[in-house]
């Protein structure tokens, strides 16, 4: 309860905050020119060009007017109250501007200026100490470096921003890190014909961060979609917080670079942001359900889709088509996608074989063939929006010279406006003709997303499925198991040395503690030792190097497997003694464990939105082999078991050819306390339990490593 009311109360605050920024009533330009290659010019320029329905307020102490309004010296002149200031002026006067901006009484400022934390010690001085002064007086900041925002509701018509496209009105919200891509990806919402609802781009990012953003995009009721582009984020949680909510109630399409260590790179230079090749956002999205991207076209073609169309209920695709190639392609598309393409019922084929020409193939593809008119289109789309086993529609229309295009589109038109299920259409002409200019203006007039390719259109098609999936997906929460001895692990590892890593003794004493089934063992420091352990184990036993040096023991000969008997013993650490000569050597003694099969289970510490937990194929060939997927901590049951049926092998986990599956709940419990622990003693910065050996009724592990 505490915390849901926390959270509410923190997401009306961000919606009372970030209003002066995104609906200003009055806007005062901190640096505004009448120089027309000037920053200070074009926003005052936009504003006006946008019919910026609120007052503007150039501050300039020299000049009387720009662009035809009453400019004044300082804001401290102007006799209104002021809701948001643009600055842009040099770095170095910014932190007194903000304390003025303070004292008027400001509440947001957008800081285009440059010369902050992306240019060394002395530009983060600079922030560190406008930072306070706003704090000080309660005003929030957007930027430094920053392009700034957009609300093209017209009641508003807020363009503050010196960019070059001017959006029409409509429902995707865009917020992106680097302003050259958010400027792009309206550019290119643009040439599809999109309206865009706000935009935001907030470079440094220094207090309003893109979380915040997303949080008042989310509230926004006019806000269908957000877009989201980053390189990263300062505070992975909270947008691991923010995302889990908002993602619920509306798709948010995100694109995350620096996937690459050169990117990676490249990001760093560019905002004076964070980033590093990691994969803990794809996780973040994944967890929290974003759409990830890894093309920007392919993102904005899906937006299209999500501005217009309602989300499925399920994978089922209805098939209309009046030529044949492009189906099957897209066929191909929509089942990699997931989507099926179902029978049609006998209803649906009887009512066809009335309604369309007879050489028409009735069946999921419908074929009306390229003579079909929009009577026949129409009868399929009715046909397949009353098909109970049917969710969605995709259309591949060509426009045929011989047939009347416009009847077509206008039939489309009027089915869409239904509503009941989303239609994607990739559709297929030459737009130097005038009519088949006409033809794609009623389509696009009437909300129908239009693909030049098939896909295109069906990947669209899979981005609305998929955020299906995302709505009706339940991870659950994390269990909690709560016989495990926290304090055994705590003792141990505040005894433990940083960097190092800890001793198989230590290791498989916290593995106990958290009561994750191990190999029977024990360490003996001499021959006469472990044969009194073996003889207790019983026989075969396993015996490996056990020395704070020795990492990969079996690459130095340093396991030993299937001992029988007491000679066999003897050989097996004379041979150890023999290849691991005068390091400080123990044995550890181990019950020999054949016949599983061998999983790995691994930990490394992330960001702060949890530690990446790895599962998939063990061995000794886990690094030839790389089927592993990663979760952030803590894992669910779900995302547990989604684990085991997602590594290439899954199938090899329910036995093949005879062989027995493995006891799946035994390892699905493994992984989760093993997300338990890390979350419990988040200094654990490195664990890997390789192998563990699973069998059809059990899995235990039989080497592990942690380090700190
Ligand atoms: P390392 O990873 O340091 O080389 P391991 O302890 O993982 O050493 O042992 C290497 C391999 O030996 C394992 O992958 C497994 O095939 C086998 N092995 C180790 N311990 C056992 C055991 N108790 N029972 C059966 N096989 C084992
Ligand atoms: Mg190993």
């Amino acid at each position: 309860m505490g915390v849901q009311n926390s959270i509410a109360s923190k997401q009306m605050s961000i919606k009372h905050e970030l209003d002066t920024l995104f609906k200003p009533k009055s806007i005062a330009i901190i640096g505004a020119s009448s120089k027309e290659l000037s920053i200070g010019n074009v926003i005052t320029k936009n504003l006006i060009h946008f019919n910026y329905t609120g007052k503007i307020y150039p501050i300039n102490p020299k000049e009387p007017e720009i662009r035809g309004i009453k400019a004044y010296p300082s804001i401290f002149d102007v006799p209104d109250e002021i809701d948001l200031a643009h600055v842009i002026i040099p770095s170095k006067f910014v932190p007194q501007i903000i304390e003025d901006c303070g004292k008027k009484g400001i509440k947001s400022v957008i800081i285009n200026s440059a010369g902050f934390s992306e240019m060394g010690d002395e530009g983060v001085a600079l922030q560190n100490a406008f930072l306070e002064n706003a704090k000080k007086y309660g005003v929030r900041i957007f930027g430094p470096n920053c392009q700034g925002i957009i609300n093209c509701d017209p009641d508003y018509n807020a363009y503050c921003d010196f960019t070059f496209t001017f959006p029409k009105p409509g429902t995707i919200s865009i917020v992106a890190l680097s302003g050259g891509v958010g400027a792009f990806i309206m550019q290119s919402l643009f040439d599809l014909d999109i309206g865009m609802r706000m935009y935001a781009s907030n470079g440094n990012a220094c207090d309003i961060s893109i979380s915040d953003v997303v949080e008042y995009y989310g509230q926004d009721t006019g806000t269908k979609a957000i877009i989201l582009y980053t390189e990263g984020f300062h505070n992975p949680k909270e947008f691991l917080e923010t995302a889990k909510i908002v993602a619920k109630k509306k798709p948010i399409l995100a694109m995350k670079s620096g996937r690459t260590e050169a990117g990676a790179k490249a990001a760093a230079s560019h905002t004076g942001s964070l980033a590093g090749v990691d994969i803990s956002t794809e996780l973040i999205f994944e967890k929290t359900g974003v759409l990830s991207f890894t093309n920007e076209e392919e993102m904005c073609q899906a937006a299209m889709a999500f501005s217009t169309q309602p989300i499925p209920k399920g994978n089922r695709v209805g098939i209309i088509t009046n030529t044949g190639g492009p189906a099957v392609i897209a066929t191909d598309e929509l089942v990699s996608a997931g989507l099926e393409i179902p029978p049609l019922s006998e209803k649906a084929v009887n009512i066809l074989k009335n309604t369309l020409l007879p050489e028409a193939t009735i069946g999921n593809p419908i074929d009306v063939v390229a003579t079909g008119g929009g009577a026949h289109f129409r009868s399929a789309l009715d046909v397949l929006m009353d098909e109970e086993n049917i969710d969605s529609v995709f259309i591949n229309f060509v426009t045929a010279p011989f047939t009347d295009t416009d009847e077509v589109a206008r039939n489309i038109v009027e089915v869409s406006k239904q509503k009941k299920k989303p239609i994607i259409c990739n559709f297929m002409t030459n737009l130097s003709f005038e009519r088949y200019q006409h033809t794609a203006k009623i389509m696009r007039d009437g909300g129908v997303p239009c693909y030049s390719f098939p896909t295109t259109a069906a990947k669209a098609l899979g981005a609305l499925y998929k955020y299906h999936k995302i709505q009706s997906r339940e991870i659950g929460e994390a269990m909690v198991f709560d016989d495990v001895e926290k304090s055994t692990v705590f003792n141990i590892l505040s005894n433990s040395e940083k960097d190092k890593f800890l001793s198989s003794e230590n290791v498989f004493k916290i593995l106990e503690a958290y009561k994750i089934a191990v190999a029977n063992w024990a360490i003996a420091d001499s021959y006469e030792k472990a044969e009194q352990i073996s003889s207790k184990i019983g026989y075969p036993v396993v015996v490996k190097a056990e020395s704070p040096e020795i990492v990969h023991k079996s690459d130095k000969g340093g396991v030993v497997i299937n001992i029988k008997c007491k000679d066999e013993l003897r050989t097996a650490i004379q041979n150890i003694n023999k290849n691991f000569s005068g390091t400080n050597l123990k044995y550890l003694v181990q019950k020999f464990m054949p016949g599983g099969k061998e999983l790995i289970i691994g930990v490394s510490a992330g960001s702060n939105a949890g530690h990446l937990i790895m599962f998939g194929m063990g061995g000794i060939y886990v690094e030839v082999l790389k089927d592993v997927v990663f979760k952030l901590s803590p894992v669910t049951q779900t995302e547990a078991q989604e684990m085991l049926s997602t590594i290439k092998s899954a199938k090899l986990l329910d036995g093949v050819r005879g062989q027995l599956g493995i006891d799946k709940k035994s390892v699905v419990e493994i992984i989760q306390r093993i997300s338990q622990l890390v979350t419990d003693f988040p200094q654990i910065k490195e664990m890997d339990l390789n192998p563990v050996m699973a069998f059809s009724d059990k899995a235990v592990a039989v080497d592990a490593r942690i380090k700190l």
